[in-house]
């Protein structure tokens, strides 16, 4: 049987990575319960609000199902999701699911990076490419990697592709370029 992947679709941009996974050939589920959440094996957190995200994982209960799934299977967090997964959140502090080893600092580009595309630099063994074509929304900056976390990109000495274990964050967004190497990379993580 096919591995089962979720996108979860509380808010933000959940369809374009719906259809991102399409283009890898993964049809991936919308996740909006704890029920949802237990028939996926691997889940993408998309960018969007992480406040709004976190308020609504809250609601829907959805808070300690997602700490306890990233336990077990793998999270992919990007921009706002990168925000959710991390240890640490600053500027201004907030909760998150600490399901990795890595301090954030949100906004944290500032009007530099509001929406951008710019060239970024990543390790070719692991993604199959050096320089690739990376989109910026309001991006925060992964100030502080633990020792048992790997940066697999970077822009301006920042790194903005990071993963610990079966987890994998991007503070881009890889939805939105044609690039499919980063999904790829989770997918295999998934499997
Ligand atoms: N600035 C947003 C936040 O702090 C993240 C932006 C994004 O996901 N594109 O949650």
């Amino acid at each position: 049987m096919a591995t089962r992947i979720g996108v979860l679709a509380l808010q933000g941009d959940f369809e374009a990575h719906q259809r991102a996974l399409a283009r890898c050939g993964v049809e991936a589920v919308q996740v909006r319960t704890p029920e949802e959440l237990s028939s996926v094996e691997g889940l993408v957190i998309p960018g969007g609000e992480s406040t709004t995200m976190l308020k609504l994982l809250n609601e829907e209960g959805l808070f300690d199902p997602l700490r306890r799934f990233g336990a077990e299977h793998a999270v992919f967090g990007t921009c706002a999701g990168a925000i959710l997964v991390a240890n640490e959140v600053s500027h201004p502090p907030q909760d998150s699911l600490h399901l990795m080893d890595i301090s954030v600092e949100r906004n944290a580009y500032g009007r530099q990076l509001d929406s951008r595309v710019v060239r970024v630099h990543g390790n070719n063994e692991r993604l199959g490419c050096g320089d690739f074509e990376a989109v910026f929304i309001r991006a925060p900056i992964i100030r502080r990697v633990g020792p048992g976390a790997t940066v697999l990109a970077e822009y301006a000495g920042d790194p903005v592709l990071v993963e610990q274990g079966r987890h994998l964050v991007a503070t881009f967004h890889p939805e939105l370029t044609d690039d499919h190497r980063v999904h790829q990379l989770f997918l295999k993580k998934v499997q």
